[in-house]
């Protein structure tokens, strides 16, 4: 079976790959120094622990699709959230799986005939990774989200939440991520599928720093899953999809440059468009704010190298870079990119225009967001050692986390 250029062999037991979203490594290390994740302890001394890249933007999107494709977003086109069409001048979201080009993993072990089954926490997300994975003869993919709304025509599974003993959980929640684990432990004793696809989500680390006792008990949570996928003989897989950074200044109020009102100052209002592709309707995680955004050119004033030299000056933006320089740097598609991508340092996030940002979901919490290369740094951790050819190709690097399916299902020792 190949997927978009990668051959996979049938693998001897049950694979199963968990997107912990937002899981920075920051995460693992307070867990393990506080030693409230001991499956993950005992995978990383007993298995394989690496830090793998990511793809960048570090949003939820386009990585998701990295790790299901196995592929870089100049293949599968998916790099962010939003992007703006040229033609018509409009925001598009970028969410829908027509515009994911080529194949999944998932879909391809499907044809096989293979058993496979994905669950996501969010729903934005079931209908772009499920791309051609045909539902039903055993293979699943539906999300926590929408739960309570199964069908076996649409998602392949139908009574969720009386199958995993659970009530629907609320979409800012730990237990949004809990079910999906649930549920997957659940299949894998009833059905022991091929290949399965877990995607969290990261309200947790959206809102609590790494020792934080809510973040704890969500390590902890997680761990004991982990665990018990491990207990059922899985290949049990770990990484994310991009970590996570604290974007506040001092005083607690988000450190925000407001990238929009700089350029309409500097060019005048609608002459450029700055698109925030983290934008999604789970506000309250991040008030759309990220470490990078896009800017498309709209009138006759403003030029990509205008553009660049002025960002590039301003304090907290660690890079401009025009759509070529981007798209090489990257691996992203040319023709979903803005004329220029600004890019933030660790510390701060960039946002549109201020009135078009509401933060008043943010609850008073610090903010903390991603979007950068600084937050794309992130764990990939295997329960079982790597054969002698994948630890070479591990230590030679650089190692993506759109490997992992490669890894987990080629690399491991029998
Ligand atoms: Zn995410």
């Amino acid at each position: 079976m190949t997927a978009n250029g990668i051959p996979y062999r049938r693998p001897d037991r049950p694979v199963v790959v968990v997107c912990i979203d937002g899981g920075d490594p920051a995460y693992f290390t307070r867990g393990l120094a506080d030693g409230i994740i001991p499956n993950v302890a005992r995978f990383m001394r007993e298995g394989f622990s690496a830090l793998a890249t990511g793809t960048v933007p570090s949003f939820t999107c386009p990585n998701n699709v990295s790790i299901v494709t196995g592929a870089a977003p100049s293949t599968h086109g998916i790099s962010g959230n939003f992007y703006l069409d040229a033609a018509t001048g409009q925001a598009v979201v970028m969410t829908g799986p027509e515009l994911l080009r080529g194949t999944t993993v998932l879909a391809e072990f499907a044809r096989a005939g293979a058993r496979v089954v994905s669950i996501a926490a969010k729903d934005k997300l079931r209908r772009q990774i499920g791309k051609g994975l045909e539902v039903g003869e055993g293979n699943i993919n539906f999300s926590s989200e929408k739960a309570d709304r199964c069908t076996l025509a649409e998602h392949g599974i139908e009574q969720v939440l009386e199958f995993v003993g659970m009530p629907l959980p609320h979409m800012y929640s730990a237990e949004l991520s809990l079910l999906v684990l649930e549920a997957g432990i659940r299949l894998l004793e009833r059905d022991r599928p091929a290949i399965m696809y877990l995607s969290l989500t990261d309200y947790i680390q959206h809102k609590y720093a790494p020792g934080a006792a809510e973040a704890n008990r969500f390590y902890a949570a997680i761990d004991a899953a982990f665990g018990r996928l491990d207990a059922l003989e899985a290949v049990v897989a770990l990484t994310a999809d991009h970590g996570m950074n604290d974007v506040a200044k001092p005083d607690g109020s988000p450190n925000v440059i407001w990238l929009q009102d700089i350029l309409d100052q500097e060019f005048g209002s609608g002459d450029t468009k700055v698109i925030c592709p983290i934008t999604d309707y789970f506000i309250a995680h991040h008030g759309a704010l990220g470490g990078f955004v896009r800017v498309w050119c709209r009138g006759g004033r403003a030029t990509p190298a205008a553009i660049v030299r002025l960002a590039q000056g301003l304090p907290g933006i660690e890079a401009a870079l025009d759509r070529e320089a981007v798209c090489r740097l990257y691996d992203l598609p040319a023709d979903r990119e803005g004329d220029v991508a600004v890019i933030a340092k660790a510390t701060v996030c960039i946002g549109g225009a201020e009135a078009d940002h509401d933060l008043s979901e943010l609850g008073g919490f610090r903010l903390r967001s991603h979007g950068a290369p600084s937050e794309a740094t992130v764990p990939f951790v295997i329960n079982r050692p790597l054969r002698a050819g994948y630890q070479r190709r591990a230590a030679s690097g650089p190692l993506r986390n759109h490997q992992i399916f490669d890894f987990a299902i080629n690399g491991v020792a029998a």
